[in-house]
């Protein structure tokens, strides 16, 4: 029954994947705009006239134009119509835009966005968009550039930037009358600009031994810097937002995302091999509620009975969440992932009560968003199951239960482990009185 159950899960998520791919094609049809929408950009739009050639573009007139005027006030367009290629971080910004005659932005608005609101806070707000003002298909509109990164939403900040970019770049190459426009940021991706690559490689590489050869105190100092350099300062986790947006196909590319991309491979190579080493060695919150948890007076000890259903109630969860991000994207159902909050301080109210919850109970039970509601670690736990290595418990021991009582996720049932709960954290193996907790490989 169990796995009857399973089964038909998977085979609904697998259907609302294929549903979603045949949806992604932009619902409403090129030219659809109404007057009012045009004037969010222009204001004093009066009349507008969409035009399909070169490529999608509403030809605007001011009031007071005469009927006849050959040469229209400025042009409207939806960034989607002109570089449909960029997606944010869940997926497509649809940004209208309004340029003058010479091509320079006049206004600029988002139309519609599925971006986490933690994580793109400012991209909607005017005190943000109006940097754009007056740039035009020669400007370097990029976060280094003339825009202002917004530290929490370096992805989204970075497609915005581009599909204004690009779109600009393509009318003005199209119009012979007006310079060349110059290719500003287009083409390889420049390791330099993003020193903090380093940082990820050196802490997913430093995990690995630290893993292998039990260095507790080098384990701390990672949690530490995850902790400061990954949430505090890039605000930079592991969301469902990148499994469904594997899923979809609708995650940034490489040029656009070239951190969150290497981010992402560092945890399913690391994954692959070992495990969850991002929950046990870098993930932020992860790290918050170790420390919360390391201080605290007040720790309860856990029935690990009813620990161990409450922990399946978070895989349910996550397939409701992923359904939800797939069949109804624009409920923005990322929003409602603790963590992002924490890190960005920006998120709706009830999520902020639920944040103040979780790490309260963190003080009394051991990462307790981690077992019981982190969608992303649930993901995670699906690379314990197909990892080369695993950490395994010998039957043979002595039934000491030393391991069980101190298990920081409750992942140990006698000589049983519940391998997808695990965060190597190694404190089993640590204090395993007889040395029968080791990391074995290719043991299924
Ligand atoms: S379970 Fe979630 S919160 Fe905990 S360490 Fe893993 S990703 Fe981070
Ligand atoms: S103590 Fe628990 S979570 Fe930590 S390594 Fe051992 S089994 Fe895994």
């Amino acid at each position: 029954m169990k796995k009857l159950i399973t089964v038909t899960l998977i085979l609904l998520l697998a259907a609302a994947v294929v549903w979603n791919r045949a949806h992604q094609v932009r619902q409403e049809p090129q030219g659809t705009l109404d007057l009012a929408t045009i004037q969010k950009v222009f204001p004093g739009a009066e009349r507008f006239e969409f035009q399909h050639n070169p490529f999608p573009l509403y030809a605007v007139y001011q009031k007071g134009a005469a009927p006849e005027k050959p040469v229209p006030d400025g042009y409207a367009f939806l960034t989607t119509d002109l570089a449909p290629h960029v997606m944010g971080y869940a997926g497509p910004i649809v940004m209208l835009v309004g340029i003058d005659p010479s091509h320079r932005i006049q206004g600029i608005c988002v139309l519609e966005s599925h971006e986490t609101s933690a994580y793109a806070y400012g991209i909607e707000k005017d005190w943000w968009l109006k940097q754009f003002i007056g740039l035009g298909p020669k400007s370097n509109i990029a976060p280094e550039g003339d825009i202002d990164a917004i530290s929490s939403a370096t992805v989204t900040v970075s497609a915005v930037c581009r599909a204004v970019r690009e779109s600009l770049q393509k009318i003005a190459a199209a119009d012979l009358v007006q310079p060349k426009a110059v290719s500003a940021g287009k083409g390889k991706v420049r390791l330099s600009r993003h020193p903090e690559i380093y940082f990820l490689l050196a802490l997913f590489l430093l995990s690995l031994p630290t893993y292998l050869f039990l260095w507790n105190r080098l384990r701390t100092v990672l949690l530490v810097a995850g902790f400061l350099y990954l949430g505090i300062k890039l605000k930079m986790l592991f969301s469902v937002a990148h499994v469904t947006g594997l899923l979809d196909g609708m995650l940034p590319d490489f040029e656009g995302a070239t951190l969150m991309w290497i981010f992402l491979a560092l945890i399913i190579l690391t994954g692959f091999v070992f495990g969850r080493v991002y929950c046990g060695y870098a993930c932020p919150f992860g790290a918050l509620q170790e420390f919360i948890y390391k201080i605290s007076p007040w720790r309860m000890k856990v029935n690990l009975r009813v620990s161990r259903r409450l922990a399946r109630v978070k895989y349910y969860l996550l397939w409701l969440l992923a359904m939800a991000a797939l069949l109804y994207p624009a409920l923005r159902v990322t929003n409602y992932e603790t963590f992002a909050l924490t890190f960005t301080l920006t998120g709706p109210l009830l999520v902020w009560y639920f944040t103040g919850l979780t790490l309260i109970f963190s003080f009394f039970i051991e990462r307790f968003y981690c077992r019981y509601f982190c969608f992303a670690g649930a993901c995670l736990g699906i690379l314990n199951h197909v990892s080369l290595s695993r950490i395994d418990i010998d039957p043979n021991c002595s039934n000491c239960y030393t391991c069980e009582r101190i298990c920081s996720t409750g992942a140990i049932h006698g000589t049983r482990l519940d391998t997808e709960e695990c965060i190597l954290c190694n404190r089993c193996r640590r204090n395993c009185p007889k040395g029968k907790i080791k990391v074995r490989f290719f043991k299924r």
